[in-house]
């Protein structure tokens, strides 16, 4: 375990992550999974407002179509019909859910789209600790983009109601949208980062919620004195060791080149698939491409005959999509996307 202990790739790994991350986030805590970065998250949002005498500031506001992991304090911040609420009824924290900004990144902002946060802050913000959201990818809630302004406005907003702003960066992290983090985009630094999935290039598993000086002092100073979480496998030497070798390999700033090639073939091969009947979307945002269906696909159905034209895509919903790893050749991406169009199209 990690408790009174440190060891040198636990230090290396914290500095990584204190140099790669946006300015102003430089306290690491490192936990063994995404979903519980979040719970850590919430958790550090709670004590905080905790540390600044907030006795009722315990809520979340998030966004719909989010997705931030499958236990129980992430649950209940997750989209609340995608991933069944009704199935833990009173089991989860009750949190506050506003819609999602609708602006895609191409569009023009519409500042209308940040109405709800400040009207849901201005009413309840005496019981609400942070707002916590996929900064402008929504992954497994929906695989939506969205427009950076609405992040540039909800930090202000948040700032205003003395709310912390929780980036779940987890799907998002090391370079997935063409910049190291999805942040960003918006220029902003959250109050608390969560990163996870390729912090080891997806070799073991490996969290980290990553957060701003006043967040870990207010923590510190608090009557706690400590944030109170401590999984027994935070901090693993090994898993440790794996993400500082990823770290060095993003350090070398290759992805770059990588992510935008990955993007423009996206974008040349699946636009055809733009016109087809049954397609209702079809989107790219860094090494992300997406087809959205006008309705729900048969997933067991058409999983056979992606594997049949020799690729693996696991579909959900309407959405099938695909995050290649950056060192795909241009020539698996390109047999990947054909392999994906010709069963679409024959849909
Ligand atoms: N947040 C986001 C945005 C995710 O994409 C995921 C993983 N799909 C999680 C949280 C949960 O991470 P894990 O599966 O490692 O618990």
């Amino acid at each position: 375990m990690f408790g009174g202990l440190t060891h040198e790739p636990a230090i290396n790994l914290a500095k990584h992550l204190v140099d790669l991350t946006p300015e102003g986030l430089d306290r690491v805590f490192l936990a063994d999974s995404g979903s519980v970065s979040v719970e850590v998250a919430l958790k550090m949002a709670i004590q905080y407002q905790l540390g600044k005498g907030h006795l009722g500031k315990n809520k979340f506001v998030t966004i719909k179509n989010g997705y931030h992991g499958d236990t129980f304090g992430a649950m209940a911040v997750c989209d609340p019909v995608n991933s069944m609420h009704s199935l833990y009824a009173g089991m989860l924290p009750e949190n506050f859910f506003i819609e999602a900004p609708v602006s895609t990144p191409n569009d023009e902002f519409n500042p209308k789209e940040l109405e709800e946060l400040e009207d849901t802050l201005a009413c309840r913000s005496d019981t609400i600790a942070a707002f916590i959201l996929e900064p402008i990818v929504q992954g497994a809630g929906g695989m939506r983009f969205y427009h950076p302004e609405f992040l540039q406005g909800a930090k202000l907003i948040c700032e205003k109601y003395d709310v912390l702003l929780i980036a779940d960066e987890i799907a998002t992290g090391f370079g997935r949208t063409g910049k190291m983090f999805a942040c960003e985009h918006a220029e902003i630094t959250p109050d608390i980062l969560c990163v996870g999935k390729a912090i080891t290039g997806g070799y073991m598993t490996l969290a980290a919620t990553i957060c701003t000086s006043n967040v870990a002092t207010t923590i510190s100073e608090s009557r706690a004195g400590v944030l109170m979480h401590g999984p027994t496998f935070m901090g693993n030497p090994l898993a440790c060791a794996a993400a500082n070798a990823s770290m060095e390999l993003l350090k070398t700033g290759q992805w770059e080149d990588q992510v935008k090639n990955i993007e423009l073939i996206l974008k040349q091969e699946l636009k055809p698939a733009s016109n087809w009947q049954r397609v209702t979307n079809v989107r790219v945002f860094g090494a992300i491409g997406v087809i959205e269906m006008s309705e729900n696909v048969d997933v067991p159905s058409i999983q056979k005959q992606f594997v049949a034209n020799g690729v693996w895509v696991r579909p959900f919903g309407k959405l099938i999509y695909v995050m290649p790893p950056f060192v795909i050749t241009t020539n698996e991406l390109k047999q990947l996307i054909h392999g994906m169009l010709k069963v679409v199209k024959s849909l």
